[in-house]
């Protein structure tokens, strides 16, 4: 008796010696363009919708961070952050059009020389040959929502007649219950398309939300008044640039008989517009939860959860309406912002928000952390692992810095770098083709929390001007920002604006 209750001690304390030792696996749920207003933990006009329950649940079982923000609001250079853990003038990938470096330091790269097995499904909007992952399997490009494209090491597989979130779903589960080997440390990446421009959901929640109204931004008519040229000449209007048929499906039925019927103009189309916007938009925001759902049930099933941390995040937010806009691209709130929820059991306490400025340059450098590898001198963000125990450290950033870099490009929207202290934004626009080629704008978002009014040249805000000023410059110090040329201007689009 006394020496099978040895055994049994034994046994239970190699076991568990061997669960405290093992390295927690990270799933990164990821999508492309999902804006923050559309995250039920964010709250805000679409709350009663439940738009997100899923993805909730990661924030209700782990924490919610309210002040998560992007360095470049555009695809590819966003991703291009996520893997190097640097700003775009370090990683060279500064808009959506030259090649991106597969060969330099990516946070897959360390972690699979220490003992992680790797995999990327999805989207990365990086062209060339992955690296640093046992298994990768991503859209070529932008993608496609129907009957998708995948490239993988060993070629191209078409999958007809599906829809590329529930592809990716599958692949990725694929991968978790035949490749990967469970009782050894893994990173997975799924990187959902959706729900990037021209918003195609996954058929039943098109259907069920083609029934469905919904509340209109404060800021849909914005006039412009008191900004600079950019946010004046830009090319991402619901009004002007949203296309009637390759965007709203205004060709398709029952759109096409609707408009026949009521030939709108005006404001009225607009509101007509943004409608079938949304109705796009948030449909596959929802088929994006539902299979981020299927994900944490397997975790669930499998009992891999409790070593698991689940990561959801997007490359940047989106225009929802506001400033009569859709796309991304300046600094402002919407497109700035992006979600961020993560659920790590046994290390972050249920139901934790957090207000600290935390920005993309972070992801490469926390991963790290959690499988317990130092990150390289070069990387540099901070890691959130401190924060996600709860602990966040006396010195941690108060600013952040921003920059944006293609124009002239898609959407027309001018350079600018700047900076946010989590309440004031400063924003200097340049490569304007105008006299002087600058151009500024602060904000104060305690007191205008929707940047309507500019209040750069207000003297009650001079010295936050000038505070912000210095600080701007410390911070291109701090992250060695370097004049990068103005490409060669594109052929200008037929309705672009002068
Ligand atoms: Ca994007």
């Amino acid at each position: 008796m006394y020496r099978r209750l040895l055994c049994f001690l034994l046994i239970f304390i190699s076991t568990s010696a061997f669960a405290e030792g093992k390295k927690p696996n990270i799933v990164w749920l990821f999508s492309d363009d999902h804006a923050y207003q559309a995250v039920g933990a964010y709250g805000g006009r679409f709350e009663s919708l439940n738009l997100t329950p899923n993805i909730d649940r990661l924030g209700k079982e782990g924490i919610v961070f309210d002040k998560a923000y992007v360095g470049n609001s555009i695809c590819a250079p966003s991703r291009a952050t996520l893997l190097t853990g640097k700003h775009s003038h370090l990683n060279g990938k500064i808009d959506n059009r030259g090649p991106f470096n597969h060969d330099q330091q990516q946070f897959q790269k360390i972690l699979q020389k220490n003992g992680y097995q790797t995999a990327m499904i999805g989207k990365i909007h990086l062209s060339g040959k992955m690296q640093g992952f046992d298994y990768w399997e991503v859209l070529p490009g932008q993608g496609k929502y129907w009957n998708p494209t995948f490239v993988t090491e060993n070629g191209n597989t078409v999958y007809k007649g599906a829809h590329s979130t529930e592809v990716i779903t599958k692949r990725a589960l694929n991968w978790l219950k035949t490749d990967c080997k469970q009782d050894e440390p893994f990173m997975l990446m799924v990187h959902y398309k959706a729900p990037h421009r021209n918003w195609q959901p996954i058929t039943h929640w098109k259907e069920k939300f083609s029934t469905m109204t919904f509340p209109e931004p404060d800021s849909l008519f914005d006039t412009y008044e008191g900004r600079g040229t950019a946010a004046n000449k830009q090319d991402m209007s619901i009004d002007i640039t949203m296309r009637m048929d390759g965007d709203l499906k205004a060709n398709q039925s029952p759109r096409k008989e609707f408009l026949a019927d009521n030939p709108l103009t005006g404001k009225e189309l607009v509101r007509w517009k943004y409608q079938m916007y949304m109705q796009d938009y948030l449909g596959c925001i929802a088929g994006v939860d539902e299979n981020v759902g299927k994900i944490l049930d397997y975790l669930a099933e499998s009992g891999l959860d409790k070593n698991t941390v689940v990561m959801y995040s997007a490359d940047q937010g989106f225009y929802l309406g506001e400033h009569g806009w859709f796309d991304k691209r300046f600094m402002y709130e919407e497109s700035f912002r992006t979600p961020l929820l993560a659920r790590w059991p046994g290390v972050v306490e249920p139901g934790t928000r957090n207000d600290d400025l935390v920005q993309n340059i972070d992801f490469a450098e926390t991963f790290l952390d959690i499988a317990g590898i130092e990150a390289p001198d070069d990387m540099q963000g901070e890691s959130l692992v401190p924060l996600l125990k709860g602990e966040t450290p006396d010195d941690w950033r108060s600013s952040l810095y921003y920059h944006y870099y293609e124009y002239p490009g898609a959407h027309s929207v001018r350079r600018h770098e700047g900076v946010f202290d989590n309440r004031y934004k400063l924003i200097r626009y340049y490569g304007l083709d105008i006299p002087g080629d600058e151009e500024w704008e602060l904000f104060d978002l305690k007191n205008d929390p929707s940047e309507m009014k500019n209040q750069y040249n207000n003297p009650e805000y001079a010295e936050q001007v000038a505070r912000l000023k210095k600080e701007l410059g410390k911070l291109r110090e701090q992250y060695q920002v370097v004049e990068i040329d103005q490409p060669v201007p594109q052929k200008k689009r037929k309705n672009q604006k002068k």
